[in-house]
């Protein structure tokens, strides 16, 4: 059946922000205040579980439901929440699209270190742009909103309108409760993806140019620098940033001897002027592998690495944020 060839969920706890399907909202309310005393008595060790009012009740059949359900609900401003089993050949990519979020947001909401799929088998998903939090209890205090808030640099009031909250919540605590999974507006995690392609080498500047414009310093033209210039001694090991497939290892013109490296999300590292090269087109490569050794090939004053990352559509973006 096409509709369920099109469903890739187990099951789902299919979130909305109070009562999206129930015109009325008549449960708005109707949550009972956790008590205010005494915090997380009976629940230092709280399973991941949705709010009542999150969940989803018009789900289909079992628990199916239709990721378009996550697309209408976003043009109506509502956050759904619910959990999807991957499935051979699928992205992080592909999955975000799918539930009208971004890589990011959903990489976040997973803690993934790795966008490297195959070994998980099931994400929590959502649509929005911004990450799920798990309300905490730390040592032995149920953590508040104003510290939720802070931590992620949002203010309260986003927070208690995207999830529905009442009002009141912005006074006094005990609104939210340990194991409650709140949705933090813009929110994402910063990952560090991409290590340096060589190592520091004694006696040489860690960078002889960076990205932006230049002189360049064969054609003597004012031109843009793509990427970074590291110097290092002629036959050192250069290493792959990142895994990744190897789309690119032979000549161009001007960066002599290249590998380019394609990483999940689309993200393009080139490593050029290579002295030698040391993987195939189509071949995987793990972090920190050897692909070459560093070279002066192309039109180069002298050994070092010509290092880029560029985005899916080959426009370079500043390695600085990539690396550091
Ligand atoms: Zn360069």
């Amino acid at each position: 059946m096409k509709f369920l060839n099109d469903i890739l969920i187990v099951f789902i706890l299919c979130a909305i922000l109070l009562g999206v399907m129930t015109p009325s909202g008549s449960a708005r309310f109707e949550r009972t205040m956790p008590s205010l005393g005494g915090p997380g008595t009976s629940q230092l060790t709280p399973p991941t579980s949705f709010p009542k009012e999150l969940s989803l009740e018009a789900a289909p059949p079992s628990g199916y439901v239709d990721p378009e359900i996550f697309h209408m609900l976003s043009k109506m401003g509502r956050i759904a929440i619910g959990f999807h089993a991957v499935q051979p050949k699928e992205t992080l990519a592909s999955i975000a699209k799918q539930y009208d979020t971004g890589f990011d947001y959903l990489r976040s909401s997973n803690r993934l270190e790795s966008t490297n799929l195959s070994m998980r088998k099931t994400l929590v998903v959502h649509n929005g742009k911004g990450m799920l939090h798990k309300v905490s209890v730390r040592k032995g205090k149920l953590e508040t909103l104003s510290e939720i808030a802070r931590r992620y640099n949002q203010s309260k009031e986003s927070i208690v309108r995207a999830n529905r909250l009442p009002g009141l919540a912005l006074l006094a605590d005990g609104w939210i409760e340990a194991g409650q999974v709140l949705f933090i507006p813009n929110a994402k995690l910063r990952f560090i993806d991409y290590d340096l392609p060589v190592a520091w080498a004694r006696g040489k500047r860690f960078l002889s140019s960076g990205f932006g414009m230049r002189r360049h310093p064969i054609l003597g033209n004012r031109t843009f620098h793509r990427g970074w210039d590291l110097p290092r001694p002629h036959g050192f090991p250069v290493k792959a940033s990142r895994e990744g497939k190897i789309i690119f290892a032979g000549w161009n013109r001007g960066l002599g001897n290249l590998v380019i490296i394609k990483h999940a999300g689309g993200i393009r590292t080139w490593y050029g002027h290579l002295s030698s090269i040391a993987v195939e087109p189509g071949q995987n490569v793990r972090r920190g592998q050897l692909i070459g050794r560093v070279g002066s090939t192309g039109l180069a004053t002298g050994p070092h690495l010509h290092f880029e990352v560029r985005d899916r559509y080959g426009r370079p973006l500043n390695p600085r944020k990539y690396l550091l």
